[in-house]
């Protein structure tokens, strides 16, 4: 469960809590990995046959616009939404089309030094986040983890 609910979500982005807007939020905030706008429309409708799809995505329209959810595009250009406030990285797995959350200080810490030092002329940054894409290495991680 998370620790902070959706109507609290909702109110602090100056929303009126309705219940469609409730149920979208706590759909996404319980969607894991980062689901796409199809994967939020499947859940959506099956659990709740009422919410016109119209609904949903204004509703997701509008969450985005009062930063209540991200938009990311993973490597294979498709876009997910993340509820996840923190900033964050994220790692994409092409070959399971897996979007991971990835946090690492110690790279914030770098890239924000980065810019501090070399800042892009006539932009002012409110956001850095890396999106790493690849592939799992299932069989050489799993036997690294054997021998220890
Ligand atoms: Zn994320």
């Amino acid at each position: 469960m998370p620790d902070i609910t959706a109507p609290k979500i909702l109110m602090d982005h100056g929303l009126k809590v309705t219940p469609q807007r409730t149920l979208l939020l706590e759909a996404l905030m319980s969607l894991d990995e980062h689901p796409s706008c199809e994967v939020i429309m499947k859940f959506m409708r099956f659990r709740y046959p009422n919410i016109s799809l119209a609904t949903i995505y204004n509703t997701l329209k509008l969450f985005k616009e009062k930063g209540i959810i991200k938009q990311i595009v993973a490597g294979n250009e498709e876009i997910r939404f993340d509820p996840i406030q923190k900033n964050h990285h994220h790692i994409y797995y092409r070959d399971t089309d897996k979007l991971e959350d990835f946090e690492d200080k110690e790279l914030d810490k770098i890239l924000k030094n980065y810019f501090s030092k070399k800042p892009v002329q006539g932009f002012k940054i409110e956001d850095i986040t890396i999106q790493l894409t690849g592939h799992s290495e299932v069989t050489k991680t799993q036997t690294k983890t054997k021998q220890k």
